[in-house]
Order: C-alpha cells, then structure tokens, then sequence
C-alpha cells in the first residue's frame, strides 16, 4: 500500500539550542505530502506536486503531520488508580497502586488492561512507550500480545519485587528469572517488541534479585532496563538505610550492573552531580514525569543540571502518579516546572525530548520519532487550535515557535485527529469537536 498524506510536516533534526525559539534543528515543511510506502516512509513531496496515480493521496491541508509521541515511563496497571487524592509516594503505593496491580494476577484483567491502555496510548498521540506492567508474569505477556496486535513499538518487561510489597505481589529470585527468560526468549526482539529488565525500585528488590537482574541485563543483547530512581525525598533515605554500603541511590543501580546505555530511569529529581556524572559515563539516561512529580508532591527535576552534566532526558507521563496519558500535557507541565527554576523551555525542546530525543536516548534513533525516509511510519495528524480560545490565539500567531507553544500549552488528546502505527491507521477521533 502506497499512501500520501497532504499536511504541515514537523520533526526534528537535531537537539534544538537551549533558548532560542528559532526553528534551528527543527524541520517544518508547510503543504508537503508524506509518503508511506507499507509501513515505512518512502519521503515527501511539496504539495504542489503530488505523487503519481499509484499513490493513494489524503488531503489533511492545514493540520500538523508529526511522529509520534514516546512516552519513555507509564504504568499499565495504574489507569485504575489515575486521579488518587492525598498521598505522598510510598502512601500512595500501598494505598492505591499495590491493590490495583494486584488484580493484574487474573489474565483476564491483564489482557482487558493491556488493551484498554494501548488504546488509549493511541487515542492521546503516544505510539512509543516504555511500560511498567505488574510483577505478574502474564501482565508482560498481555501487553506484549497487545502491541503486537496493534503493531506497536514497546518496550516492557516483568516487574521484579520480593521485599516490601505486599502477598500477591511479590516474587522471588529464581521464579522471577524463570519467569524472565521465559518472555525474553518469546518477546524480545519478535517483531517490535523490546525486552526491559524492571526491577520497580531498589527498596522493593533484594541485594540478590538486582544481582539476577544485572545477570539477565548481561545475557540479553539489546535488552532495555527501567526503574525509578530519587523520586522523593523520604524514598532516598529509605533507599539509604537499606543500602548503606552504596554512594548514592542510584549507587545501587551501578552496582549491580544495571545502568547501560539503555537504562531508562524515571524522575531523578534528587541527585547529586556524581550521580550525573555516572549517568552521562554510562549513556543511561532521565524520564521527567512532571505531571506525577507535581501531583505527588514529589520535587522539581533540574533538567538544566543534568543538561550541563551530558545527560539525556526524556518525556513521560508515569500514570498513574501522572495525571494524563497526554504528552501535549506533559509537555506543557514540563515548562511549568521548569519554569519554576528560571529555565524557559522552548517547544522546540520539549518536542525533541518526546520524540527525536527520546528515540536517540532508546537507542531507536532513524526508527522511531522522525519522519526521515525510512522510519517507521508511527505518525499523529493533529489540529493546531480546537475551541474558540485556542484558534483566537492561533490566529494572532506571528511566527512558528509562538504557534506551536501554544499548541503545546492549551493542546491535548481533543486536538488529535488521527493516529497511524506502522503505515496502519489505529486511532480515528469520532467525531470533529465543535469549533
Ligand atoms: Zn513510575
């Protein structure tokens, strides 16, 4: 199948300059078609000058044509629990999220969860995710299952817990290695799918299971790794005292072989610059979850510091300690919070960090969250301004970063207008909202 798609054409080339909202390193091609030939794009024409009648042409003038949106940390499980009042984070662990994960046991609740969260993915502009699904095996197998149904990039992997959580959701080293290299021999590598070994967080795995989960890091070539690290302040010293032989929390990561330069370690708020240090030594690198870092009371990431110190951050929405699937959201509580340490971001380098960025940090750079010729096809067609406050504003725009920035500010899943896996079109809005 052989489709163009007629739209404003936006990705970017390369890490945009801090500050400067001139489009350097972003390429925005307005009236372009976007040629898809099977599931990879073929290239782009301008749009007087279509392709010839073996092409299917889809005239979308007006609306932003864009790679699709990676969310590098979102917990499956946790859409149950999205929206829970009045906890800090390890209350809210064992008030909310440990019972809803625990359901996650039943494969009929993981298969029905699995899909209902890929779909909503799809449905928010998110084609990419690196997901937490819960210690049960066949919560990993469920979602595995559910992307490959849906031909999705996903990264993910059985949760590794056998201390400090509670009956029904703890494993223990060896069945948690069996039951590992069990989904690694079936999952990893089979068509988009991507193993990540997913220890939940140092105080929920013993000395012994880290050490299993730097062995199994060591024997799967192209293995992801993900977990959290210094979320919240009573978390570090928690951290501390089971720990006490290690530098730092994310010490304890280090030393058990965990930090490659596929490690993907969520907020980071409460480092110190050794810890940046090791991250850029080992290409590991930072999911920023702003929305859950503020629902939960959790810190500001120091996006700056670890920009200076040569590390790479990444978007994501951690739901359900985030508040949205949306990354248009997550973005704009990203310069937010930013914005609260005097570090303006630009839409330019929010854009980057979830979708180029964050397919250079994957190591999925040419893959995924670009539109070069053959990428993937995991696109999103989107309208710049929905509503009567949006499209006023769009009008008065005088340049490209002011439209797009707002887009990204007043923008979320009610602005996407479709979304295309794979050459394959997987989310249609129902029905165009009212102008
Ligand atoms: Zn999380």
């Amino acid at each position: 199948m052989k489709r163009a798609t007629r739209a404003d054409l936006l990705d970017v080339t390369e890490a945009p300059p801090g500050g400067s909202t001139s489009p350097h390193g972003v390429r925005f091609r307005p009236d372009h078609w976007l040629l898809v030939d099977g599931a990879r794009i073929a290239g782009a024409l301008p749009g007087d000058q279509p392709p010839g009648d073996d092409w299917q042409r889809v005239d979308h003038r007006g609306r932003l044509l864009m790679p699709g949106f990676v969310d590098t940390h979102v917990h499956c499980p946790q859409l149950d629990v999205i929206a829970s009042y009045g906890a800090n984070l390890l209350d809210w662990l064992n008030t909310f999220t440990f019972p809803a994960e625990r359901r996650f046991a039943d494969p009929h609740v993981a298969k029905a969860g699995a899909a209902l969260f890929l779909d909503a993915l799809l449905a928010h502009g998110t084609t990419t995710a690196v997901v937490f699904p819960t210690v049960h095996k066949v919560s990993a197998e469920a979602l595995f299952e559910a992307a490959a149904a849906r031909g999705m990039r996903l990264v993910t992997g059985k949760v590794l817990m056998d201390r400090h959580a509670p009956d029904g959701l703890r494993d223990d080293v060896a069945g948690a290695e069996a039951d590992c290299r069990a989904l690694i021999e079936r999952w990893h590598g089979r068509g988009r799918s991507g193993y990540a070994v997913t220890p939940r967080f140092a105080a929920t795995s013993t000395p012994a299971q880290l050490a299993m989960a730097g062995r199994l890091l060591a024997d799967t070539p192209g293995a992801w790794m993900q977990t959290h690290v210094a979320e919240n302040r009573a978390e570090v010293a928690w951290i501390a005292e089971l720990f006490p032989e290690a530098r730092s929390y994310l010490d304890v990561y280090a030393r058990h072989g965990l930090l490659t330069d596929r490690a993907v370690l969520a907020h980071g708020i409460w480092l110190d610059d050794a810890d940046r240090a090791l991250l850029a030594a080992t290409g590991a690198h930072i999911a920023f979850c702003p929305s859950s870092n503020l629902f939960l009371g959790s810190g500001l990431f120091g996006w700056r510091a670890a920009r200076d110190a040569g590390v790479a951050v990444s978007m994501a929405s951690d739901v359900g300690g985030g508040t949205s699937l949306s990354m248009l959201r997550t973005l704009a509580d990203g310069y937010k919070v930013q914005a609260m340490a005097g570090n303006r971001l630009t839409a330019w380098a929010l854009l980057h960090a979830a979708t180029r960025g964050a397919a250079q940090a994957l190591r999925l750079d040419g893959e995924i969250g670009c539109l070069e010729p053959g990428a993937m096809a995991d696109v999103c067609l989107w309208d710049i301004a929905v509503g009567p406050v949006a499209q006023r504003r769009d009008a008065l725009a005088r340049e490209l970063h002011e439209r797009l920035f707002a887009w990204v500010t007043l923008g979320d899943e009610r602005n996407l207008a479709e979304t295309w896996v794979g050459g394959v079109r997987r989310y249609q809005r129902p029905t165009s909202p009212s102008a």
